[in-house]
């Protein structure tokens, strides 16, 4: 018996955005340099070990961080030019997997909600900024930031505030996409969802969570996805 499949939600990073490393280290000190030259060393390491505290109160407790909090934390205000270094250094990093537009339009033609729910220190503008920029903001039903919630994945309120951004009603009858077992795997099958594994990103160790997920599927490009979520979707022959 087929499935009525009503939306399918993505993860952001390594997922919709191939996978790359990040020399956060060599990040932040570019934009120290743009705040304070002459401290730019201890300002890095402030702004390094902020982030670092939030990522691991989002692992540990999934609770949300927002850039301005590390910002914050760190003692630093970040200035307009300090936060276009960190976005100009983010630029290469964040591009749209060149598969993800088919793959969206693909969903949509099926009369599938498409939605994203990313674990994110950044703002719903500078997310839909680079959606723009590589002209797919019109293609997402609904978006949650966890910046803008107080959990972050694998928290099941994560997974449900996607779910209703989609305007879909039922987790059972939607469908998670991911790069992390514990964060996009383990919690949408927590709040039952199916969930399709990318298992292309090397995790550092220190975000790996306490529960590697089951995945539903494993896809290995996100091309694999419209034939999966149709072998789902079939009827008796
Ligand atoms: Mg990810």
């Amino acid at each position: 018996m087929g499935t009525d499949i009503e939306a399918v939600i993505f993860d952001w990073g390594g997922t919709l955005t191939p996978w790359h490393t990040i020399d956060t280290e060599a990040l932040w000190l570019a934009v120290a340099d743009e705040l304070d030259p002459v401290n730019a060393a201890a300002v890095a390491a402030a702004l390094a070990e902020a982030e670092a505290l939030v990522w691991a109160r989002a692992r540990d407790e999934h609770r949300s961080g927002t850039l301005a909090e590390v910002a914050e934390l760190a003692n630093v205000i970040l200035t307009d030019p300090a936060r276009a270094v960190y976005e100009l250094g983010w630029e290469p990093h964040s591009l749209t997997d060149p598969q993800a537009p088919a793959v969206l339009l693909g969903l949509r033609e099926r009369g599938i909600r498409v939605g994203v729910l990313s674990n994110t220190i950044w703002s719903r503008e500078y997310h839909e900024r680079i959606f723009a920029r590589d002209g797919v903001l019109g293609l997402f039903d609904g978006a949650v930031y966890s910046s803008e919630i107080p959990w972050t994945k694998p928290h099941p309120e994560a997974f449900l505030a996607a779910v209703a951004a989609t305007g879909a009603t039922d987790p059972a009858r939607c469908v998670f996409v991911g790069d992390r077992l514990f964060d996009d795997i383990y919690g949408a099958r927590n709040v039952g969802m199916r969930a399709v594994f990318v298992p292309h990103s090397a995790v550092p160790p220190h975000q790996v969570g306490h529960t590697l997920g089951e995945p539903d599927a494993t896809i290995h490009n996100l091309g694999e996805l419209l034939p999966l979520v149709d072998s789902w979707r079939a009827g008796p022959p």
